[in-house]
């Protein structure tokens, strides 16, 4: 093969990069778990389901997919510091990417009457454990001397949506954390972004619109005309990942078939 060919085919594979999804059972996570192996990774998961954990890997392993996985509730802390513990040990004490995917938001409470529980919740899952997990995994990240952050966020980081006040705030401050990691840990070229889904066909996604009649026109206000795929989520983390975007870092990528930039006006 020409040599200049082989260099472009390295910058766009991950072949002997190691990756630790979280939340890798369903949705968007699994299509990331599916495009990072894809692209030559070898990958750990996680979950809170063991049963279903279980049988994503036997439907992976069975395909000869390096992919492996423990159970890990990401709120809690003990069980962030287990499952690093774990990745430390199937990786060697090298990772080169972390994809904070686990997250999502049970229900919808009103400013005026939201629980303390609720709040607390939502916080946890959506930004104490990324922050967390972002600490326990840079050691790892810096070992493998090529260390790259993926946080997804959503569009409610942009615009306010009636889902509650806590979900969107708490996916927006991902923005900063990403513009903040990006700079501080440049030095160990760790690169850090963040990729903001608007409504993606998942199990999550399933829940809250049924869940939720004021979903119903959201849809028909996509420029795109339709809800999105996990894999069209999955595709712009791994860009993310590759060499190919070594040079970004700092950013956040909407992916939403163009909700955002719609003024839904016509002449
Ligand atoms: P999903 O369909 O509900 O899948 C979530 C995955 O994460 C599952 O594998 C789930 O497995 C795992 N998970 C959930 N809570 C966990 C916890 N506490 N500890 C460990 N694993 C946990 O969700 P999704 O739609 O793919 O969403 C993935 C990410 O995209 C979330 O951060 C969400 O906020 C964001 N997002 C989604 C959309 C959308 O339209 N779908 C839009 C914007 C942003 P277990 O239940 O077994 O733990």
């Amino acid at each position: 093969m020409d040599s200049k060919v082989a260099r472009i085919n390295n910058r766009w594979s991950l072949e002997n990069m190691t990756a630790l999804v979280t939340g890798g059972t369903k949705g968007i996570g699994y299509a990331i778990v599916e495009e990072l192996v894809g692209l030559g990774a070898r990958v750990h998961t996680c979950a809170r389901n063991e049963a279903e954990l279980e049988a994503c890997l036997a439907h992976w392993n069975s395909k000869g997919w390096p992919v492996t996985g423990s159970v890990c509730d990401v709120s809690s802390r003990a069980q962030r510091e287990k499952l690093m513990e774990i990745v430390s040990s199937v990786f060697d004490g090298k990772l080169n990417i972390l994809v904070n995917n686990a997250g999502g938001a049970a229900g919808v409470q009103p400013t005026a009457t939201a629980t303390k529980e609720y709040f607390d919740e939502i916080m946890t899952l959506n930004f104490e454990s990324v922050y967390h997990l972002s600490q326990l995994s840079y050691p790892l990240l810096k070992n493998s001397k090529a260390g790259t952050i993926i946080f997804i966020s959503s569009i409610t980081s942009y615009l306010a949506f009636d889902v509650g006040s806590v979900y969107g705030p708490v996916k927006g401050a991902l923005h900063q954390l990403t513009r903040n990691l990006a700079c501080e840990w440049a030095k160990d070229n760790i690169r850090v972004n963040v990729v903001a889904p608007g409504s993606i066909a998942t199990p999550l996604n399933q829940r809250v619109s049924s869940d939720e009649k004021k979903f119903s026109g959201i849809n028909a206000r996509i420029p795109l005309g339709r809800i999105g795929e996990a894999n069209e989520i999955s595709s712009v983390v791994a860009f993310l990942c590759l060499p190919a975007s070594s040079y970004v870092t700092g950013q956040a990528i909407v992916v939403d078939g163009g909700f955002t930039v719609n003024a839904f006006m016509s002449f």
